[in-house]
């Protein structure tokens, strides 16, 4: 199942062709995309996601998207929906046509069904491995042009790095920094427990802020957890007691095995965690 829907509210055939093959984001990758969770006709986080693809235009210097569009699609898809009772409802803008005398960027909303893969390393955990990103902590602040942080159309990199783990006999990745501190998945931000309290890098360090990561640590601290956003290593990793992946579609997935060392076993704290995540709900 998938439903297509344009700012003004209005739906398009997603079979159907509509972008233009001069379009910058598929010719550069230069544009910018949220990937939304809607459970239950419900988005989660929809603010946070609207102002992350404000931010993330802002660093490319493309015009400020139009958020109530935005909005206007999103809830368009999400009213047309038919399909399984959650959606992974992507928000796409792009600098639009190359040499566009109106710099008219391109702008749509998707709403696609959630990936099995996801739907099983939701309850079953993953085995991930540490894979160099090749920068250092200070460079994002020192160098914006990298767009490090901005969540860009250009994956490639991320999804050529999942391709690296499953080579390595892993379902996913955690990038470091020259420093060998943490950094985020491609797709995942990182977070660690240990002794009732929770431990994710800063955005500073060159990563995205992630939404279900803030939605967790809100909801944690209300259950009697200390959240704290600190520098973190790999051997801190190996030393707590759980190392957890969070995204949007994906919630709050559990590590089990970490460069081939199988980790504590942290269902229980899992289950709390997953508690926690949905009281924000
Ligand atoms: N970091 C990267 C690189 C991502 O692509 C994502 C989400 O896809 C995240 C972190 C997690 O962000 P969120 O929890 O807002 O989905």
């Amino acid at each position: 199942m998938r439903v297509l829907a344009f700012l003004d509210g209005s739906l398009a055939d997603p079979e159907a062709a509509h972008l233009r093959v001069d379009d910058l984001g598929l010719l550069r990758g230069d544009g910018v995309f949220e990937t939304i969770l809607v459970a239950v006709k419900k988005p989660r986080e929809m603010r946070p996601h609207l102002d992350r693809l404000a931010r993330s235009a802002a660093m490319l210097d493309l015009p400020a998207p139009d958020l109530d569009g935005f909005a206007r699609a999103a809830q368009a898809v999400v009213d047309a929906w038919q399909g399984g009772p959650e959606i992974a409802l992507k928000l796409v803008y792009t600098r639009g046509v190359d040499g566009d005398p109106e710099g008219k960027p391109t702008a749509f909303a998707m709403g696609l069904e959630v990936d099995e893969k996801v739907l099983r390393a939701r309850t079953e955990g993953v085995s991930v491995v540490t894979l160099e990103r090749g920068f250092g902590p200070e460079l994002a602040e020192r160098a914006p042009w990298l767009l490090l942080g901005a969540k860009t159309v250009s994956y490639a990199m991320n999804m050529a790095a999942l391709r690296e783990a499953a080579r390595r006999g892993a379902q996913d990745v955690i990038f470091t920094a020259t420093d060998d501190s943490v950094l985020e998945g491609p797709t995942s931000t990182v977070v660690l427990a240990k002794e009732r309290t929770l431990y994710t890098p800063p955005s500073t360090v060159g990563i995205l802020p992630g939404t279900t990561q803030y939605a967790l640590f809100r909801g944690a601290e209300k259950a009697g957890w200390s959240v704290k956003v600190e520098p973190l290593s790999v051997d801190d990793l190996l030393h707590g007691d759980g190392v957890f992946l969070t995204s949007s579609v994906r919630k709050v997935t559990r590590v089990h095995t970490l460069n081939g060392t199988e980790l504590p076993d942290s269902s229980a704290l899992h289950e709390e965690l997953v508690a926690a995540y949905e009281s924000e709900y």
